[in-house]
């Protein structure tokens, strides 16, 4: 038996951006048409997108980070039938499945250390509300510390933790004794830590707003000060982990062990929402404590087959196919390339990368013409100077990046993994050519971003 979702869908696929505006969000939408992102994308594969009009766009945002293995990877989806002819018996609730078993033995192999007790959630957010409460529950303290700029979701625990002004805004009071400290700054962390009562010190170890990367002594300052005052340390690796960043975890690179490391995004190749908490034995056993403690921390779909083979597959995939090694190899290319850029055109200013994440940091120039300009666009809108960056780069050149946050000026990248050479040196030609526009007064480029203020003023 055939469905009829698919013909349908097909059927329906000019209509998807009234279907939204009517019942899902028409602000959104709104967002997508001034920007000209409204592509309609009806395929994908790999590192591409393939768009209504059937031109191939190279995806250098992947989703949020999702696809680190590339879009609709055939032996994912393999898997994945295969388990629903098998009509495992998943989620039973009352017994536990041997695939979960088999992940979590997995990730307890490659998370560093002792990490090797395993919780399966279904969302990023939902991994960092089990860590707080992992971390109180273990320590007996419900102080948190955080980072300015952090992201670690947007629901109410994770907003607490969040460091960013216009997600917090209109939700407040959070919960309280939320504590916010600069990234890579010890002496604040330490001045917040030493009173003995924070539970726990949840950083992304590389930040995805702006991307901001650890100095070389900052981790090893952090796990010396967690232990010297008792409180965990929570690596939210949401984004930076799994390959992304040139190794299978960013603590890594810093040959640090976090207390509580948590992951989602690429676990399952994009297939279906997955996410895990991995800490110690002991931590866990302090949380589940007694037989009936055993659900004192739970959720309904955690645990489903279908998420847990899709990680199975997504990390063989990540390792027979050497994607740690090629995030780092075509990220350096990236990062290199951009940093050459860096030094011929004086609004790029800095290049921050690590692997296959990389932030595009643009400031205000030094020759005239060109300042003046900076300065009324940003009198305008405060995000819109970056829009001159991913605009053309996707409407010229067929390639999406994103903004990395409100009011930073930081165009970034998250391209899959297993993008090649020649990816990396279209997107470096493309950036050339953006640039160059951006850096021309007399070109279009400044009155499109212009023109681009007037309408989102006047539709807001
Ligand atoms: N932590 C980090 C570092 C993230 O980047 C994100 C999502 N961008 C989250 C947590 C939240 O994940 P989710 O959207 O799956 O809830």
């Amino acid at each position: 038996m055939s469905s009829e979702i698919i013909r349908k869908v097909k059927e329906r696929s000019a209509d998807n951006y009234g279907l939204h505006r009517q019942y899902i969000n028409p602000q959104f939408v709104r967002v997508l048409e001034v920007i000209g992102f409204n592509r309609n994308y009806v395929g994908a594969e790999g590192a591409y997108l393939i768009d209504k009009n059937g031109k191939e766009v190279l995806d250098f945002l992947a989703g949020f980070g999702v696809y680190n293995i590339g879009r609709n990877h055939p032996y994912v989806a393999e898997v994945l039938k295969e388990v629903m002819e098998a009509k495992t018996a998943s989620l039973v609730q009352m017994d536990v499945s041997p695939m979960c078993g088999m992940l979590a033995e997995k990730l307890a192999s490659l998370a560093p250390g002792d990490l090797e007790a395993v919780f399966f959630t279904n969302s990023g957010t939902e991994g960092v509300e089990g860590a707080l409460k992992f971390a109180r529950q273990a320590t007996g303290k419900h102080k948190l510390v955080h980072c300015d700029h952090a992201f670690h979701g947007l629901t109410l625990g994770s907003l607490s933790v969040n460091g960013n002004r216009e997600f917090r805004e209109r939700n407040e009071p959070l919960l309280p004794d939320c504590i916010s400290v600069p990234f890579n700054d010890l002496e604040a962390l330490e001045n917040t830590l030493k009173g003995g009562d924070v539970g726990a010190f949840i950083l992304e170890t590389v930040q995805g707003k702006g991307v901001f990367i650890p100095d070389e002594a900052y981790l090893k300052g952090v796990r010396e000060l967690c232990d010297r005052y008792g409180t965990l340390l929570i690596a939210d690796e949401v984004q930076c982990g799994l390959g992304r960043t040139g190794k299978m975890f960013a603590v890594n690179h810093w040959d640090v062990k976090p207390d509580i490391l948590v992951i989602s995004k690429a676990l399952s190749g994009g297939y279906i929402p997955v996410g895990a908490i991995i800490t110690t034995r002991d931590i866990h056993s302090k949380v589940f404590d007694s037989m009936e403690r055993c659900f004192a921390h739970s959720n309904t779909f955690g645990q489903n087959d279908l998420a847990m083979a899709a990680g199975l597959a997504t990390l063989e995939i990540i390792e027979k196919e050497n994607l740690v090694e090629n995030a780092e190899r075509i990220g350096n290319r990236i990062i290199d390339g951009l940093r050459e850029l860096a030094n011929r055109y004086e609004m790029l200013t800095e290049v921050r990368g690590i692997g296959l994440m990389t932030g595009m940091q643009f400031g205000e120039p030094k020759s005239m013409g060109l300042k003046a300009s900076w300065k009324l666009l940003h009198k305008m809108n405060e995000d819109l100077f970056c829009q001159m960056i991913t605009m053309p780069l996707l409407d010229r050149h067929d390639i999406l990046t994103q903004v990395a946050g409100h009011g930073l000026d930081t165009v970034k990248i998250l391209p899959p993994l297993t993008i090649t050479e020649e990816d990396a040196d279209k997107f470096l030609e493309a950036m050339d050519d953006v640039l160059k526009s951006a850096h021309s007064l007399t070109g279009s480029a400044w009155k499109t971003v212009k023109d681009l203020g007037v309408r989102t003023a006047k539709t807001a």
